[in-house]
């Protein structure tokens, strides 16, 4: 059981289960889905109605060598490195993004945003971008809204938005036009992953000059 309240939007998992989001957004929906049995639900029900749709799709003629083709070009391409899987105590974050990090909450190379925040940018296709930050306990994200789409992931602490609570596991989904100030709730520091498809604009003037050294 868990107590999650913010789900993923059923156009998000449906994006994901047929390989359309950004590298940035697959990350957020992967991470939630390791932590949400429900979403993991839902999920599995849009890949069988994926699997089902390609079953039922008229055939089409194929040359005769496309078989061993297929085998070769999947014999010919480079091996990615398996990650070291961690053993044992479960950390703070769930296997897909541990993945990207090179570990758990010890191994992140955090970068001060200014003030008390922190964060990390973690690699991924340039369409998107998704970060780790560090909001202090009862500290507000510097005031912001977007051009696109941003989706917020809870790993450790809370924070408040619209006057709504998001804890471990809560996604906000906030769409074009939201301008919003997600605060740190009180108790412990609030780590989120967070994605976004433009660039934020900040309102400060302070965080609008530092925008492009940050890389967000
Ligand atoms: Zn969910």
């Amino acid at each position: 059981m868990t107590n999650i309240k913010h789900h993923l939007t059923d156009d998000l998992l449906m994006s994901y289960a047929a390989g359309n989001l950004p590298e940035a957004f697959s990350l957020v929906v992967a991470t939630h889905v390791s932590l949400c049995d429900e979403c993991r639900a839902r999920l599995a029900s849009y890949e069988a109605v994926g699997g089902a749709v390609l079953y039922e799709a008229p055939c089409c003629a194929m040359s005769e060598d496309s078989l061993a083709a297929t085998l070769l070009r999947i014999a010919e391409a480079p091996q990615d490195a398996v990650p070291a899987r961690a053993t044992g105590a479960p950390g703070l974050f769930p296997q897909p993004l541990r993945d990207y990090v090179g570990g758990d909450l010890d191994a992140v190379q955090w970068k001060s945003v200014g003030g008390k925040v922190r964060q990390t940018v973690l690699p991924t296709s340039k369409e998107a971008s998704v970060r780790l930050l560090h909001i202090p306990a009862g500290t507000a994200i510097p005031d912001h809204g977007h051009h696109g789409m941003e989706l917020t992931l809870v790993l450790q602490g809370a924070f408040q938005d619209e006057g709504e609570r998001f804890g471990r596991g809560d996604v906000e989904v906030a769409g074009e036009d939201l301008e919003h100030t997600p605060v740190a709730t009180p108790g412990d520091d609030c780590i989120c992953l967070a994605a976004t498809d433009a660039p934020l604009k900040f309102n400060g003037l302070i965080p609008r000059m530092a925008q492009p050294f940050l890389g967000i």
